[in-house]
């Protein structure tokens, strides 16, 4: 196993990292801008290294400040994380050339998910299904886009092959505008991404959001945990995260993890990794795969008491995976509450100074967060300042041990988003489950 791990990430993950080593009897290396220095984990981790200035172009995603501060610890490998450079094939190279293990998957892999068209290629050879479309780029001959659209039948969207983050994407309704909208989405990708290719799919009107989670060693085996629904989204964001997906049968379940877990043996993949489908009338369409720790790795956790990130870490190391299929068996429900600082009615990100700070507890309620009283959440990055996950035998117990949990959490001088949470888990259609990506929204008078 690794004698040193350095964190290449911050906030609420790099504590969840640092556990898993401290966990392992691994050394940890927290590396930090300047603006994190009173970070928890800083103050944890057994060496610290800052590694530049608050802005992350400078720090988080500095490639050879992370590798001259694994040179200077004498660490071995590095974990990303998620966000930053998660994803990141060149760095994940670069890590690998400087004799250091990089903690995902092959950056070829990396690469050949990171380009959706290829990803999209590659899942079809494996018989995952995606979703009609072009099956590869959008080609300049005006006639053909038209036609291939027309059979397509709209609403079709065109998605940029390189977007992430829920942006490069142009929904079309008719065929009037179908070119003009190709030509913007093509210059947004370009000026975004660095890679103006774009393709076109078939826009599903009402899906659910459902991701397989996935497990892969190196020496062949690949094993599901089941599934998500992460439909509660807020302009392609994440905010309430279940597992397991309501309504999902237990066939449907071995069905769809096999197939995910069969196209992770032929593209050889290592380390956690998740499939995102969008789930309507009862058919998955595959959109992309995250090749990393996701935010809401947790509610997996807790219904499988499976430990992901050790898991990864031991499938970094080289080890083979401690759980066959027949292991795996899904425990009850978990839900997940992303807790940002934020205002609950504008969203503008509301950094500042905490004040009083009282996180719940009792039977099946974990806190993952870096916050203390006293702890200033910096402008600088993303406004989610913790997660609150809550565990119960059945779905209903699950939503009541959120509610009390949400009703005990006290952060006092800064504004989050816990009321808008206070109100989801008593809405009734999110409590009777299966509402689509567009609910949140409609809700909030968005659409
Ligand atoms: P990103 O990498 O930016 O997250 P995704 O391909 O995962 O992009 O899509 C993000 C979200 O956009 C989905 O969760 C869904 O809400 C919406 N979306 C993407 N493709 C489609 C589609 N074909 N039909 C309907 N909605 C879609």
């Amino acid at each position: 196993m690794f004698e040193k791990i350095v964190i290449a990430n911050r906030g609420e993950i790099a504590l969840r990292i640092l556990r898993a080593c401290r966990e392992m009897g691994i050394k940890t290396v927290a590396v930090h801008s300047s603006a994190d220095r009173d970070l928890k984990h800083v103050r944890l981790a057994d060496e610290s290294v800052c590694i530049g200035p608050a802005s992350s172009a400078l720090s988080y995603l500095n490639i050879p400040a992370l590798i001259s501060a694994a040179e200077v610890t004498d660490a071995i490998a590095i974990h990303p994380g998620y966000g930053f450079l998660s994803e990141n094939a060149d760095f994940a190279e670069r890590v690998e050339e400087s004799g250091f293990v990089f903690i995902g998957p092959k950056p070829e892999t990396i690469r050949l998910m990171g380009d959706k068209i290829s990803a999209i290629e590659a899942m079809k050879a494996s018989g995952v299904p995606c979703v009609p479309g072009s099956d590869g780029p959008i080609d300049e001959d005006d006639d053909r886009t038209l036609a291939l659209a027309e059979k397509i039948g709209y609403p079709v969207i065109i998605k940029a092959a390189g977007g992430g983050g829920g942006r490069g994407m142009r929904v079309v309704h008719s065929e009037a505008a179908l070119l003009n909208a190709i030509a913007m989405t093509k210059v947004e990708a370009g000026n975004a991404f660095g890679n103006s290719t774009v393709y076109m799919e078939k826009y599903l009107e009402n899906p659910r959001h459902i991701e397989f989670q996935m497990l892969a060693d190196t020496h062949g085996n690949a094993i599901y945990l089941g599934e998500r629904d992460c439909s509660m989204q807020r302009r392609h964001q994440k905010v309430i995260e279940e597992a397991p997906a309501p309504g999902i049968t237990h066939e449907q379940r071995s069905r769809m993890g096999e197939v995910c877990a069969e196209a992770c043996r032929r593209i050889g993949y290592r380390g956690v990794g998740t499939f995102e489908f969008l789930y309507e009338n009862g058919e998955f369409y595959f959109i992309e795969m995250n090749t990393r720790l996701q935010v809401e790795h947790p509610v997996t956790e807790m219904v499988t008491g499976v430990d992901l990130v050790k898991e990864q870490i031991r499938i970094a190391a080289g080890e083979k995976l401690s759980y066959k299929q027949s292991d795996i068996k899904i425990n009850g429900h978990a839900i997940e509450c992303r807790i940002n600082a934020e205002d609950p009615d504008t969203f503008m990100p509301c950094p500042g100074t905490i004040g009083v700070y009282h996180s719940p507890g009792g039977p099946g309620v974990r806190v993952d967060s870096h916050i203390y009283s006293g702890y200033t959440v910096p402008p600088y990055y993303d406004s989610m300042i913790g997660k609150l996950i809550a565990h119960g035998d059945t779905r209903a117990s699950a939503l009541a041990r959120m509610g009390t949990a949400l009703d005990e959490l006290i952060i006092e001088g800064i504004k989050t988003n816990t009321p808008l949470h206070r109100r989801m888990v008593r809405d009734a259609a999110f409590i009777a489950g299966g509402t689509s990506i567009h609910y949140l929204e409609k809700k909030l008078g968005m659409k």
